[in-house]
């Protein structure tokens, strides 16, 4: 049975003497931050010298370096990119975690794929909000709260279901509801749908912008109609509003009746044994440890040169352009230097392929 906790499960005064240190004011670090506080709670912030810092000096935050917000704090969150938390969390937090402190993730990729070693005498815990920072903010303030996957990876003290709930109920979650699960079922939640869904939605994209393009209709009307003028993500937050087919009542019934007469055609596109392939590797680490590896990140430096190559990218620039639309520096990645592409000798055929997906 799955645990789904509301906002009559949190009680602050669990935490209302503790100090919080939030490590990391970007994203998620702002916008946690500033509901704890205004839920009448404690909060100082652990930052590196950079322009967060002085944010958070101006949001009226005391400031700390990392090592110090963390020894003078209770209940710890990393709220850092998740590929720099383990050398951040090894160097500045470890060595100054005090025994019986909560440690509190956003993301459960490090934890859930044990990329790090963690203390024996802590609770670990992980609330993950299905929101990007600003929305959490914002539903803080419009009362009306937004999920979270929330879990308890560590129970040291016996008392951290009490902080988690706290916690939660402090960041406005609990308003809309945190849905109880591991650290590593998280992970996998949220690296499926960037690998399966997101690759395969982006491909249907850019089939249908191509078929229309060489059947001759004009750059413009072609990339308005297909998603620049934001129409989707309508379509997308009344699915989450009313329900996936309830949110069809506001198409017209020409419309419902092509998608649903002509959906019909694509029921064998073999797209589902990929995505078990593709959920079976993060699943069972090969994932992660791909990631991992250091001839990766040149990989993906290389990949992601090929991807701002590719024709759409090229298009959407001049018709940005024509539409007097602000442009971006996506159009301008560097090319891999000689020196990268002597220390990716190994992986030649390897880029080869992705080159050549990426120039169709
Ligand atoms: P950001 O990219 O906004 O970065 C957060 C902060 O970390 C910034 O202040 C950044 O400063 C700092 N930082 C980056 N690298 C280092 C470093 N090596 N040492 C010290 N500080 C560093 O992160 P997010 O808020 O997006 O993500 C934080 C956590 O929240 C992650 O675990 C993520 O998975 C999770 N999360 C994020 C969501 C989102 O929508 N963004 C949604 C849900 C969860 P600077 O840039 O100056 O280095």
């Amino acid at each position: 049975m799955v645990e789904i906790y509301h906002e009559d499960d949190g009680r602050l005064d669990y935490i209302k003497n503790k100090t919080i240190g939030i490590i990391g004011y970007g994203n998620q670090g702002r916008a946690q931050a500033l509901n704890l506080r205004d839920s009448g709670l404690r909060v100082i912030i652990g930052n590196i010298e950079d322009d967060f810092k002085k944010i958070a000096k101006n949001d009226g935050f005391d400031v700390f370096a990392i090592e110090e917000a963390v020894s003078q704090s209770d209940i710890i969150f990393i709220l850092i990119p998740d590929e720099s938390i383990k050398e951040i969390f090894d160097q500045k937090v470890k060595p100054y975690l005090k025994s019986s402190s909560t440690l509190n993730f956003a993301s459960g990729y490090n934890v859930g794929f044990k990329l790090l070693e963690l203390p024996s005498n802590i609770d670990i815990i992980m609330i993950a909000p299905r929101m990007i920072g600003v929305g959490v903010r914002e539903n803080y303030l419009n009362g009306k709260g937004f999920f979270s996957f929330i879990a308890i990876e560590q129970n040291v003290t016996g008392k951290a279901k009490n902080t988690l709930l706290a916690l939660a109920k402090g960041l406005g979650t609990l308003k809309k509801g945190a849905v109880m699960m591991s650290t590593k079922e998280e992970a996998i939640l949220d690296l499926f749908n960037e690998q399966a869904f997101g690759p395969a939605f982006g491909r249907v994209l850019l089939t249908s912008i191509n078929v229309l393009l060489e059947a001759g209709y004009p750059a413009e009307a072609v990339l308005i109609e297909m998603y620049m003028s934001g129409e989707m993500s309508y379509t997308y937050k009344k699915m989450a509003d009313i329900g996936l087919i309830k949110q069809t009542d506001f198409h017209s019934y020409t419309s419902q009746y092509g998608a649903m007469s002509r959906g019909i055609r694509y029921f064998k596109l073999p797209i589902k044994p990929i995505m078990q392939r593709t959920l079976e590797e993060i699943e069972n680490g090969v994932f992660t440890q791909e990631w991992e590896k250091k001839i990766t990140k040149l990989k993906f430096k290389f990949i992601k040169f090929f991807a701002t190559r590719q024709k759409i990218n090229k298009l959407e620039k001049q018709v940005r352009k024509s539409m007097k639309m602000k442009l971006f520096d996506i159009y301008e990645e560097q090319p891999p230097t000689a020196e990268d592409i002597e220390k990716a000798k190994e992986i030649t055929n390897e880029l080869k392929m992705f080159e050549k997906y990426y120039e169709t």
